[in-house]
């Protein structure tokens, strides 16, 4: 079973997409990695969420990443009592400490510190800035704001407070516990919320203990200014537009979005582009023009992911999202102007001898019978290093670790597969052929690349390229080694 494109789909489960007969819908569809959001649903849904892709991983025998995205430091609003009310403009609404649900006239904001920030006249963004609400009156325990653009609130939905600078903690309580339950559970990645500092990731880091890969969502205007020194202590980033479009003019981001995703590319690191991808797909069977435009866009651009959030979590179509995206990155991917694009922004760099041999396989790639680069990885550095070149046949990443095939699974153009340990570089080459055909990128007279680190035990140690002939017997037959 193999994916037709290049650029991966990361799908947010929710009580859309829950059950088993879901899951296995959106996989089937092209969701090449689900994001369990630690802001939403308990440990026990999560849990249940987790075991239901493992089972999927096994049927199919495709590698899946799972990403726990950990809430951080947002403000959210409690629940209420018929889950969700319509806002008008012109009305009053009040935010308290008072834990029972709310109505169409005050909800729960758990968040003390934030009553003692606030001063009539500021603004209040709800739900990534959909509603907005200004501050008539406060107290400690309360806001009364006047609603200034009315919409749908529902349970649990982000808070805003632009103007004023509130004293976060980057990991809370609740995410500590939730990274260690992700950890424990066994998920691939963690994705933190409101990064501000790389010290931000190192804790994460430390707590995680090499159980899970970090993404560092950028979405606060500091993170964009400590942005490399971000990247430089993360594994991936993640473009979150939701929130970076409300603590920020939302015309600035999509220059910050180009500016990251060309960072994570030269960077060999994975970057996911998300929020409101295809957001009318909430409601609608057919996405708006615009929002292809800008799937479109991000393929283009060479990012790593586009990412589903409320569409998948939430929609009535969730399904559609996904073979929508997919649809649309076959498309973009069979542009011939995709290739220019993706062509003309490769770094030139080539510092080690694993930049100068992933550059060989990828020219070599470049002759006509060549059907995919087989990279032998066990840390996965020499892949992503492939990815970085953005070759146009398929990297297949062949490693013994489950964990790195999962972690690749985010990359760009990655085939992930587990094979058995292999100790010589024949062996490795003839099963890097089986796997070739017997996946469906290469026939018996299809040649590939072959690249791996001798010796084989040794990561990061890429030293040898080797074309090779898809029929086996030749390799028996004609190799001394
Ligand atoms: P974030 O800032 O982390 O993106 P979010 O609130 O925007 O948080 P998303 O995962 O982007 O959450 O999903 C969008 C919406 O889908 C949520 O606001 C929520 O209404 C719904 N949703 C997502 N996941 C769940 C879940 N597990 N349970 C309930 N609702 C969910
Ligand atoms: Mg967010
Ligand atoms: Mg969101």
């Amino acid at each position: 079973m193999r994916r037709l494109r290049n650029v991966k789909i990361v799908a947010t489960l929710g009580p859309a997409s829950g059950d088993y007969e879901t899951i296995r819908a959106l996989f089937d569809a092209g969701a090449d990695v689900f994001r369990l959001n630690m802001s939403h649903g308990s440990h026990n849904e999560t849990a249940a969420r987790h075991a239901i892709i493992r089972k999927i991983e096994k049927e199919t025998g495709r590698p899946i990443a799972i990403l726990a995205d950990l809430q951080g430091p947002k403000l959210r609003v409690g629940t209420f009592e018929n889950e969700t009310e319509e806002l008008q403009e012109g009305q009053t609404f009040r935010f308290d400490l008072d834990e029972t649900p709310g109505n169409g006239e005050r909800v729960n904001l758990p968040h003390k510190e934030i009553f003692d920030a606030l001063e009539p006249g500021v603004s209040l963004l709800v739900n990534d800035g959909k509603i907005r609400m200004r501050v008539l009156d406060c107290g400690r325990d309360f806001a009364e704001c006047s609603v200034e653009n009315g919409g749908t609130i529902s349970n649990r939905k982000g808070v805003n407070v632009p103007d004023v600078v509130l004293p976060l903690a980057a990991l809370t309580q609740k995410d500590r516990k939730d990274l260690e339950f992700a950890c424990q559970l066994g998920v691939d990645w963690l994705a933190l919320s409101f990064v501000q500092r790389p010290e931000d990731v190192e804790e994460a880091r430390s707590r995680a203990a090499g159980r899970a890969f970090i993404i560092s969502k950028i979405e606060k205007p500091a993170a964009v200014i400590a942005f490399d020194d971000i990247l430089a202590t993360s594994d991936g980033i993640m473009v979150a537009r939701g929130d970076l479009g409300v603590e920020l003019p939302v015309q600035n981001v999509p220059p910050i979005q180009k500016r990251l995703v060309r960072a994570c590319r030269a960077a060999a690191k994975p970057v996911i582009v998300a929020t409101q991808m295809l957001e009318s797909m909430i409601d609608s069977p057919m996405p708006t023009r615009a929002e292809v435009s800008d799937v479109a866009a991000a393929i283009y651009e060479g990012v790593d992911a586009v990412m589903l959030s409320a569409e998948s979590a939430a929609g009535s179509y969730p399904v559609q999202a996904v073979t929508t995206m997919n649809n649309v990155a076959m498309e973009v991917e069979s542009d011939p102007t995709y290739r220019q694009i993706i062509e003309s922004s490769r770094a030139g760099r080539k510092e080690t001898v694993a930049d100068a041999i992933v550059s060989a396989a990828r020219e070599i790639a470049e002759t006509t019978q060549i059907k995919a680069i087989c990279c032998f990885s066990e840390s996965g550095t020499t892949a992503l290093l492939t990815a970085r070149e953005r070759p146009h046949v398929p990297i297949i990443a062949l490693t013994s670790r489950i964990g790195t095939s999962r972690r690749l699974d985010l990359s760009w153009g990655m085939h992930c597969v587990t094979v058995s340990d292999v100790d010589r570089f024949k062996m490795a080459v003839v099963n890097a052929i089986r796997v070739a055909r017997s996946d469906g990128f290469a026939s018996e007279t299809d040649q590939i690349v072959v690249t791996a680190g001798i010796p084989f035990n040794r990561p990061g140690s890429t030293n040898i390229l080797r074309v090779a002939h898809c029929d086996e017997r030749l390799i028996f037959s004609s190799d001394p080694e």
